[in-house]
């Protein structure tokens, strides 16, 4: 019987083979692709936000959907015309067709993933014991120990990993019981909201977003 699992080249836009030969993992492990001035001449830039993983292939779960798009895009004209386009730099979120509907039924984006993500962890300290035995938070200890080796997104994986073995010890995992990990957990969120430009959220509300449901019964 044949593997049913999708072979490589269904699961990677499929890339002239010299398309983006300036672009290695150490270069992407920064964040994305590199900016116009960087290329050099003859090289072609990848679409904004598009990330590598370690083997020097996009990794589509630590890229944004539109991103994603972008590089297909970017890949079938540039296999359609049998050369590299002159022009390089291209922004995703303008040149990307908004998705449709059935892209709901595709691979997560690093958004998707994270937003799931986020649903879990929180879920996680939610359900956590009030107090926690020494078991219990030796099991958490070992699972996050885990995650942050594991995550898909692995330049995600890598800062998460970082900030949480912070020389100080101050951004340990705190274990005791729910309402210091709920709030741990909270400050590791906030941790990449601040590095991704967005609104911190009020630790003071964890509980109410992800456990009882907000005061004002909107979630009754
Ligand atoms: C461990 C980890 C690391 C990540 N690193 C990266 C990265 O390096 N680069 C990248 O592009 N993406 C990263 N992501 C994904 C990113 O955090 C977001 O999930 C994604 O950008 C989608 O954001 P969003 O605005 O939909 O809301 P999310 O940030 O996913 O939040 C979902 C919901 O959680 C609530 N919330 C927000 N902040 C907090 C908080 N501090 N405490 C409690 N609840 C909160 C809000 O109600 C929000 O709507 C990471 C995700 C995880 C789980």
């Amino acid at each position: 019987m044949s593997d049913p699992r999708p072979q490589e080249s269904e699961t990677q836009p499929k890339l002239p083979k010299s398309l983006f030969p300036h672009q290695t993992p150490a270069a992407a492990s920064s964040s994305t692709a590199p900016k116009d001035d960087d290329v050099p001449a003859g090289m072609t830039k990848l679409p904004n936000g598009v990330i590598l993983d370690k083997d020097g292939k996009p990794c589509r779960l630590c890229t944004s959907a539109a991103s994603w798009r972008a590089l297909t895009k970017q890949a079938k004209s540039q296999t359609a015309a049998g050369t590299a386009p002159a022009a390089t730099a291209s922004n995703a979120s303008a040149s990307a067709p908004a998705p449709s509907p059935m892209q709901a039924q595709c691979p997560p984006d690093v958004e998707e993933l994270g937003r799931s993500t986020w649903t879990f962890l929180h879920s996680l300290t939610a359900a956590y014991p009030a107090k926690a035995s020494p078991e219990q938070q030796s099991e958490m200890r070992s699972f996050l120990s885990l995650f942050s080796r594991l995550y898909p997104c692995w330049v995600c994986a890598e800062d998460f990993r970082t900030w949480m073995a912070e020389p100080s010890g101050r951004n340990a995992p705190r274990l005791s019981g729910r309402a210091d990990f709920g709030t741990w957990m909270c400050e590791a969120h906030n941790e990449v909201n601040r590095k991704l430009g967005k609104k911190e959220f009020d630790c003071r509300f964890w509980e109410e977003r992800w456990r009882t449901g907000w005061k004002d019964g909107s979630c009754d």
